[in-house]
């Protein structure tokens, strides 16, 4: 499997938390890189353009609101196969159904407030660094 490059964000329940650095660990310690890293607030605009794909669902206006909440911290991360390993990393969405050892079940509050975000292939993974990072930021 090649190198890829994903998308990650550290979601506001954890950087309210302190959790930033331990769930960078998380990463490091799976064998990822963090090749572009900072903190931003998201306007409601820009979250609603991001969770684009879930503007259907039920818990939509829920979630964009907890994405404003607080700071959140956008990375990403390079590695061998790095989305799979990052989704293997992070654990199920619902912390309830998270293996051991995941930053989910180590971390996450609810199905909602579950602490991180992670491109789920590699068409979204390059959308999704493009909207938050220039090629500028991302050091190798
Ligand atoms: P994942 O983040 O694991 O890829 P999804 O793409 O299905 O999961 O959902 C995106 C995000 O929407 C989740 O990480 C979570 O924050 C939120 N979410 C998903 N399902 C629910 C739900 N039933 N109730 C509230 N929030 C949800």
């Amino acid at each position: 499997m090649a190198i890829q490059r994903t998308f990650s964000i550290i979601k506001p329940d954890a950087t309210k938390r302190n959790l930033t650095g331990k769930i960078a660990a998380k990463f490091e310690d799976a064998g990822l890189r963090i090749v572009a890293s900072k903190r931003i607030q998201l306007t409601l605009a820009q979250a609603q353009q991001f969770y684009g794909v879930h503007s259907e669902r039920p818990f939509f206006g829920e979630l964009c609101e907890f994405m404003i909440s607080e700071p959140i911290v956008v990375q990403v991360l390079e590695g061998e196969d790095a989305i799979a390993k990052n989704r293997e990393v992070m654990g199920a969405t619902n912390p309830a159904d998270a293996a051991d050892g995941t930053i989910r079940k180590e971390f996450a509050l609810s199905i909602g407030e579950n602490s991180v975000h992670g491109s789920d292939a590699p068409e979204t993974a390059a959308e999704e660094i493009a909207f938050f990072f220039s090629g500028l930021e991302l050091v190798g």
